[in-house]
């Protein structure tokens, strides 16, 4: 089963691409998480990749082709995958049917999630990742424990250097610009699922999930 979720930065892709990773035993392929590891090791596509992503803006699909191709040809992706943060234009989407083609199977299900901008803006703002394990936390809405530190794997928090209010802006325009044909896409194909997210993480997973059960048999919370 291959999902990819869609919808503006701070909708929730990230969280929720991660619980149901774990619910639906599939593996969370996240473009922006694999952009960031190759800028933390300083690889080549990571050098080119970190000005880009600085300034709140795509990076060129000629970076990030390839890099997905190989991510979905990896063993654990056999039985599927949750992707998130891809497709986010026209000729992505596009590119990603050929990756599919190429490896004989399709895109099941596609989720919108729609948030309003001062949903994202406060989510966004708020944001802290572990440096470790990427584990979310946010200043008020999801505080750890101890201040600055993961309570999952102790490792320390941090704030995106995108997640500025500035840059959190520009992401939004960009995401206007690029993915209303992303989201035509799919619904012309009939695999496209509106849903609102500016809900609970937990209210947002209940809907992904009785959509998919409805589709492949009872999935709970
Ligand atoms: P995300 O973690 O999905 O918010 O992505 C963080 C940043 O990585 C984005 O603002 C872009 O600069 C870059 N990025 C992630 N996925 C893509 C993509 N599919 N196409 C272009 N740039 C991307």
């Amino acid at each position: 089963m291959n999902i990819v979720l869609l919808g503006p930065p701070g909708a929730g892709k990230g969280t929720q691409a991660k619980v149901l990773a774990r619910q639906v035993k599939l593996p969370h392929v996240s473009t922006g998480d694999l952009l960031r590891a190759n800028v933390a090791e300083g690889t080549d596509l990571g050098r080119q990749a970190k000005d880009f992503m600085v300034k709140g803006l795509l990076v060129p699909d000629t970076l990030i082709q390839e890099m997905l191709r190989t991510r979905l040809g990896r063993d654990d992706v056999g039985q599927g995958f949750i992707l998130d943060g891809y497709p986010r234009t026209l000729r992505q989407a596009q590119a990603l049917d050929d990756i599919m083609s190429q490896f004989e199977t399709q895109i099941d299900f596609v989720f919108n999630l729609k948030a309003s901008e001062a949903v994202i803006i406060q989510r966004l703002s708020g944001r802290l990742v572990c440096s470790s394990c990427q584990a979310n936390f946010h200043r008020t809405n999801m505080p750890p424990k101890a201040a600055d530190v993961c309570d999952a794997c102790g490792g320390e928090l941090y704030q995106r250097s995108d997640d500025k209010e500035e840059t959190i802006r520009k992401r939004l325009q960009v995401y206007a610009q690029e993915s209303a044909p992303v989201i035509e896409y799919y619904r012309c194909k009939g695999a496209l699922h509106e849903i609102s997210a500016d809900d609970d993480a937990h209210g947002v997973l209940t809907k992904i999930l009785a959509l998919i059960g409805s589709h492949h048999g009872s999935l709970k919370v």
